[in-house]
């Protein structure tokens, strides 16, 4: 397969795709759903064709979150416990690599925790010499280290990696006032600023990931997944979701 060809009106060259453990899920359960990787992985496989770069970011909330230890009582300690999520985000990676790879992308799996007999460690150097050539990389792990999220890590590996934004895939239309599920007069937002972000505090990414892109400059565009088209439509800039920047 020829190296991905730049195409000029791409709005995104290089995008960071974050996908949270539970959207590999059945809607509102746990696991990993084909049906569900299926989907999403097709829709990859649209967005690459349009010539953009594609990082992705695996949660593993489908499995375990380091927080869910929390407390003095727990008999896992908490830090050991964020590792245990960070493998379940590799779990996760491997799912997804082998489902982007049924449509015929080439992919590799970045981890920040070495496992060198199923990943490749992330180097920077290296996913962007990955990206050059029209793989797409999963990025495992997380950072690497306790206590942060995939947020952050998505947030992180967009610096690293000079991508153009951060797309935050969700399972509803964007930034809501309140919880749309709760509130039915809950306000969907088309533009925000990272400080309408932290004032208002909104439950969009963590605090430390909105700091690093606020801190850098780098927008976050919050969508809905589950929209036939949207990951492509997303890439592609076009107007979807709720834009998160400097400026509204
Ligand atoms: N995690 C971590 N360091 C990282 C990334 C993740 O310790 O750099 C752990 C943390 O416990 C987190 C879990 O891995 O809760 C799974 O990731 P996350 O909660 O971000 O998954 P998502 O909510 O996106 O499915």
């Amino acid at each position: 397969m020829p190296d991905a060809t730049p195409n000029p009106d791409l709005r995104f060259k290089r995008v960071v795709l974050k996908l949270s453990g539970e959207s590999l899920a059945d809607s509102g359960g746990r696991g990993i759903s084909s049906k569900e990787m299926s989907d999403i992985a097709r829709q990859i496989h649209q967005a690459h064709s349009s010539g953009c770069e594609i990082a992705i970011v695996v949660g593993g909330g489908n499995i375990l979150r380091g927080a869910q230890f929390s407390g003095s009582n727990a008999l896992v300690q908490e830090a050991t416990a964020h590792y245990m999520g960070m493998l379940a985000t590799v779990i996760n990676s491997l799912a997804m690599q082998d489902a982007l790879e049924t449509f015929g992308l080439r992919t590799r799996v970045m981890s920040a925790v070495p496992m060198d007999k199923i990943a490749e460690n992330f180097i920077r150097r290296r996913a962007l010499h990955h990206l050059s050539k029209g793989r797409v990389i999963i990025l495992a792990a997380g950072i690497g280290n306790p206590f942060v999220t995939t947020d952050t890590a998505a947030a992180q590996r967009a610096l690293e990696i000079d991508a153009d934004v951060v797309l935050k895939a969700t399972r509803v239309d964007g930034v809501y006032s309140d919880d749309p599920e709760k509130n039915p007069h809950a306000v969907l937002y088309d533009r925000l600023t990272y400080r309408d972000v932290t004032e208002k505090q909104l439950r969009v990414m963590d605090a430390t990931a909105i700091a690093l892109c606020q801190e850098h400059n780098t927008p976050i565009l919050v969508f809905n997944f589950k929209k036939e088209g949207s990951i492509v439509q997303a890439v592609n800039g076009q107007s979807v979701g709720t834009w998160i920047g400097a400026e509204k």
